[in-house]
């Protein structure tokens, strides 16, 4: 076999030798064309048309190295023996596909073109080999058109085959891994290594509108919200360049216009060399998981601005308040409780009230508490908390979720209390020692207390009087009024006085003035009344006393008044009697007189000394009454009625010395000096002739009281407190060194016949009064200073105050 395949020629020439058919097989004629055969660039083998043998009969050397065969195992044998189907392929078909071929050129003499064929070919080694062939069977005819020969062209396309089926399940896979990425429910988009965007998935094109065109590259961006554009860009450059992988959340706008809310997501591929060559993304749709985040956002907003408000509310009440849940733990805890609980709302929160307070175990507190949530019921009592130190008013309120407890301190009220009823003690203590009969009201009337005084008067019981009780005992024509009226005084809060007559045990009615008082509480409202009755029976026995005695006085004041205007009456008669008698008395002694004095003169004749001495006796005598008569007439003036003033501009000081001088020869006569010191002018507007009639009345009596020694008349401004008033004064002193006057009767002398000497028979005791009258008409007075006390007179000095002003 070796060697009979080692050369065409040969072969064909020993062909027949080997084979009966071989000698019409014809040999290739020329070598020029065997050596062309041999190296052309394709595979070839010549077959003899000896079907179904289909004897080699030459191979070339691509052939040979294409099925690793060498020329002489192949050449002189039959094809199907040399190139079996491969055994280990039961569905091999490469013998049976060939040998058609063959077959159908021989018949038709038409080259036939194989479709690719599998065809393993056996390696040296024995083993084989898995080859695809592209063949052509071409038929070779000779002269006489005698098909002679098959060439059979083979081309191993196992590469390409190879490739292509590569190619194919790639194109599968990727179709597959599209159809996947269509079905899952992430968007999925690919981009090469710079981020361009490549490839996006069914899902996205339904959920944009868009086509590959709009949207690839950068064109995805368009779809993104607006607000959300610049943090992804920034995110999305980030990831590029650092090959980190890419999260975010984002808005893209769906076909209609919404948008919706997307996890986007993207991790790089790399090669073996580690560099990125694709960026694989998905964007999973989380807008549900948006919502259900912004209701759960919008829910704990609300919850929160509920709490917050019961919070609020809670801590808005005055109250303290705390919530137990139903194991008692702490739930809430405003500020007042915490206060009053001296305990902090984070300290007690989470906390079991049985714990955190463990002196209220088995008190009250834990009975009421317990009795509330077993019960299922509101509990409100008072009671005093001995682990916070107060009195305490409580209600509490369970609920599903466990007890709300509102408390406030009423210590002060506890203590207002006791405070109430201690007072209360002692105010009936108090009530049941006054003199008065006293009970007392609710605020509508109804008098359920009296004192013990008001029972024995009327010799009742509490039972019988309370309330409008008391009814009985008071007296028929008086009790609808006093019923009207108290009950008036109930309804308004005024309040209530009346006078009436009440029933004693002994039948026997009494008056009592009665009044009732609202007692009232620091909000104003009526809490009681209290109210007295007190017997006034002796009180209006007195009144009617009073009342005689007043009686009595008013009609002695009338009386009084009668004697007084008969009094009046007298004066004025006497004041007329004397004007009268003065009058009738005066001229017949001024006539007599006048006739002593010509007798004194001795124009009637010359008298004896003795004669002369008696005239002149009787002459003083008449003097003396004429000087009686006429202050006597100025008195009866002075009573009669007002002194006529006449004030002209004055000078005090001239007036002064020619008063004084009027007066020298008598004191002279009487053995006194006289010294006037009135030198300067001193104006004023007065009276002089009223100032002269003052003045000689002070210097008579100068002269006339003074015994030894002398008189010194002085004027002078005086501006101080002394005098009538306080100011600017003229005084003129008239001084002397006589008997002087005793304190206690300085006053008494200027008092109408005020004589302190009666026996001295010197006046009548009326000038010093008229001086005084006429001095305050002038508006000024006289005063007198004197130290006659002890004995020793040392003279007195009598003041003239004039103003130095008109004054009315
Ligand atoms: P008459 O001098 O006319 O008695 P008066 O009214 O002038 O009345 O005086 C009243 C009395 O005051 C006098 O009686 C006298 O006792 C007393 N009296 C007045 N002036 C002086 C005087 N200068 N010294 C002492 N006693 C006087």
């Amino acid at each position: 076999m070796a060697e009979s395949g080692a050369d065409l020629n040969r072969a064909g020439r020993r062909g027949p030798e080997r084979d009966q058919r071989a000698q019409e097989i014809p040999g290739i004629p020329d070598a020029d064309v065997r050596a062309v055969f041999e190296s052309a660039p394709d595979a070839y083998l010549l077959l003899a048309a000896d079907s179904p043998r289909f004897t080699v009969v030459a191979a070339n050397d691509t052939h040979l190295r294409a099925t690793m065969t060498r020329r002489e195992d192949v050449v002189g044998r039959s094809l199907f023996e040399v190139f079996p189907d491969n055994p280990a392929d039961p569905g091999a078909t490469g013998v049976r596909n060939l040998q058609a071929s063959l077959d159908q050129v021989l018949r038709t003499g038409k080259p036939h073109r194989m479709a690719l064929q599998k065809y393993d070919i056996r390696t040296p080694a024995g083993a084989f080999e898995e080859r695809y062939w592209d063949s052509l069977n071409s038929p070779v005819f000779d002269d006489r058109g005698n098909l002679i020969y098959i060439i059979h062209r083979v081309e191993d396309v196992t590469d390409q085959v190879r490739s292509q089926r590569l190619l194919a399940g790639e194109r599968e896979s990727e179709e597959r891994y599209h159809l996947l990425a269509d079905m899952i429910p992430q968007h999925i988009w690919t981009t090469d290594a710079t981020g361009y965007h490549g490839y996006f998935s069914r899902r996205w094109y339904d959920f944009t509108g868009a086509t590959l065109a709009e949207t690839k590259g950068e064109g995805w961006l368009r779809f993104l919200h607006p607000d959300d554009k610049e943090r992804t860009v920034a995110r999305w450059q980030h990831s590029l360049q650092t090959g980190e992988p890419y999260s975010i959340e984002y808005r893209f706008r769906r076909a209609d216009g919404e948008y919706s809310w997307f996890l986007g997501q993207a991790a790089p591929l790399r090669d073996e060399a580690g560099h990125i060559v694709e960026w694989f993304g998905t964007l999973t749709d989380i807008s549900e998981r948006k919502r259900l985040d912004q209701e759960r956002e919008q829910l704990l907003a609300r919850e929160r601005e509920a709490r917050e408000q019961i919070t609020t509310i809670l801590e808005s009440i005055a109250d303290a308040f705390f919530a137990v849940d139903r194991d008692w733990r702490f739930t809430h805890v405003n500020r007042e409780a915490e206060r009053l609980l001296g305990r902090s709302r984070d300290d007690l929160v989470g906390k079991s009230l049985w714990e955190e307070f463990s002196a209220v175990v088995g008190s009250t507190f834990h009975h009421e508490y317990q009795r509330a949530v077993a019960e299922r019921t509101t509990v409100e009592f008072e009671a005093y908390a001995p682990t916070i130190g107060i009195w305490v008013d409580v209600r509490a309120y369970p609920s599903d979720d466990g007890l709300s407890v509102f408390f406030r301190d009423i210590s002060r009220r506890k203590l207002a209390e006791e405070k109430l009823r201690e007072s209360e003690r002692n105010f009936r203590a108090l009530a049941n020692s006054i003199p008065q009969l006293a009970w007392m009201a609710d605020p509508t009337g109804w008098i359920f207390w009296y004192n013990d005084r008001w029972l024995e008067y009327t010799g009742t019981t509490l039972e019988a009087m309370q309330g409008w009780g008391w009814q009985k005992v008071h007296h028929p024509d008086h009790v609808q009024r006093v019923v009207d009226r108290i009950r008036h005084s109930f309804e308004t809060g005024e309040r209530w006085e009346d006078t009436f007559p009440l029933r004693s045990k002994t039948g026997a009615y009494r008056w009592f003035l009665s009044r009732a008082l609202p007692i009232k509480d620091e909000t104003g409202t009526v809490v009681r009344w209290f109210g007295t009755n007190t017997d006034i029976t002796e009180q209006t026995e007195a009144a009617a006393e009073r009342e005689r005695l007043l009686e009595g006085e008013r009609d002695a004041r009338a009386e009084a008044e009668q004697q007084r205007e008969q009094l009046e009456r007298v004066t004025e008669s006497r004041a007329r009697l004397m004007r009268g008698f003065t009058h009738d008395v005066k001229n017949p002694l001024g006539a007599a007189d006048g006739y002593a004095q010509l007798l004194e003169l001795g124009i009637l004749g010359s008298l004896s000394e003795k004669q002369l001495q008696s005239i002149q006796r009787l002459r003083r005598s008449i003097g003396t009454s004429l000087h009686l008569i006429h202050e006597l007439l100025e008195l009866a003036r002075a009573e009669a009625g007002p002194i006529d003033i006449e004030r002209v501009p004055t000078d005090v000081a001239a007036l002064i010395r020619e008063t004084s001088e009027d007066f020298r020869a008598q004191a002279t006569a009487a053995g006194l000096r006289l010294d006037v010191r009135a030198t300067d002018a001193l104006q004023t507007m007065t009276d002089p002739a009223r100032v002269r009639q003052i003045l000689a009345n002070l210097l008579s009596n100068a002269v006339k009281y003074t015994a030894t020694g002398g008189i010194t008349v002085g004027v002078g401004r005086r501006t101080v407190g002394r005098g009538p008033r306080s100011g600017d004064w003229i005084a003129i002193d008239v001084s002397d060194t006589g008997p002087g006057i005793p304190v206690s009767k300085q006053e008494l002398i200027f008092q109408e016949f005020t004589r302190l000497d009666p026996k001295a028979q010197h006046g009548a005791g009326i000038g010093l009064a008229i001086s005084r009258r006429i001095a305050r008409l002038l508006g000024g007075d006289i005063t007198v200073e004197s130290h006659a006390d002890g004995g020793a007179g040392r003279g007195s000095t009598f003041t003239l105050w004039l103003p130095t002003a008109i004054l009315d």
